[in-house]
C-alpha cells in the first residue's frame, strides 16, 4: 500500500529532482497506483521482476524504466533494450554487453563505491577516471551521471554525497566534459543527499509505510 499522504509527500520534494521509485517491494496493483498518483520513473533491481513489470505496463508510454540494481551480465541481454536509464554501471565488461547489445546510446549513470570497506558494488573511487576514460569510447553509452548508495563507515552519510559531488566535478574538469546528474539518496537519507545536489532520489519504503 502506498502510503495515504503520497501526493503530499511528493509535494515536499523540489521539482526539479527527480523521484525514481524503487519498486521492488510493489505489487502490480500498487504500480498502478503509483502512475495514478503521477509517479511515472521505476526503479528496479531484479531483471525478472522488472520483466514482469515493464510488460504489466507497457501500454503506459510515458513510464521511464531506470534500472537500479546490480545487473548480471549473464541477464543484462534481457533489460538493455527496454530500459530507458542504467543506474548502477560497475564493470567494463557489462559496458561491453551494453556496447555490442544496445541498438541507441544507453543513459548510464556509473556506479561508485565511496566507502571500500563495505565491499559494495560499483567502481572504487580510486579507479573512476581511468573507468571513465575508456567508457567515454563506447558510442552506445551515454554517460549521464554518476550513483551511489551510503553505506555506514568512517565517513558519515552526508560526508559520502559531498565527496561523489566533487568526484564528478573532477571528472568533469579532467574530460571536460558535462555529467548532469547525481543519483543518490533513499528513504532515510533522501534529505541529506538533496543537500549535496541530489538530481535523482531513489525512494523505497518511504512511500510505502
Ligand atoms: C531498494 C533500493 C532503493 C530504495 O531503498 P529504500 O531504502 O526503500 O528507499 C534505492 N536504491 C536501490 C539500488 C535499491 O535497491
Amino acid at each position: 500500500m502506498l502510503r495515504n499522504d503520497i501526493k503530499e509527500f511528493i509535494k515536499t520534494i523540489p521539482q526539479d529532482i527527480t523521484i525514481v521509485a524503487a519498486t521492488k517491494y510493489l505489487s502490480k496493483e500498487e504500480m498502478d497506483e503509483l502512475y495514478e498518483n503521477g509517479l511515472k520513473d521505476y526503479g528496479e533491481n531484479r531483471v525478472d521482476s522488472f520483466l514482469e513489470k515493464y510488460e504489466y505496463l507497457i501500454n503506459n508510454k510515458n513510464i521511464k524504466w531506470h534500472f537500479i540494481g546490480h545487473l548480471q551480465r549473464n541477464k543484462a541481454k534481457q533489460v538493455i533494450n527496454k530500459i530507458d536509464y542504467l543506474h548502477s554501471l560497475d564493470s567494463l565488461e557489462l559496458a561491453k554487453i551494453i556496447e555490442k547489445e544496445r541498438t541507441t546510446p544507453l543513459k548510464t549513470f556509473v556506479e561508485v563505491s565511496i566507502n571500500l570497506e563495505e565491499n559494495k558494488n560499483g567502481v572504487p573511487y580510486y579507479e573512476l577516471s581511468s573507468f571513465i576514460k575508456e567508457l567515454l569510447q563506447y558510442k552506445n553509452i551515454e554517460l549521464v551521471g554518476l550513483m551511489m548508495m551510503a553505506v555506514k563507515g568512517s565517513l558519515n552519510t552526508q560526508e559520502q554525497f559531498h565527496k561523489l559531488k566533487e568526484l564528478k566535478a573532477e571528472i568533469e574538469k579532467e574530460f571536460k566534459i558535462t555529467i548532469p546528474y547525481l543519483s543518490m539518496g533513499m528513504s532515510d537519507d533522501y534529505l541529506e543527499a538533496i543537500k549535496e545536489g541530489a538530481t535523482h532520489i531513489r525512494l523505497g519504503r518511504i512511500l510505502y509505510k
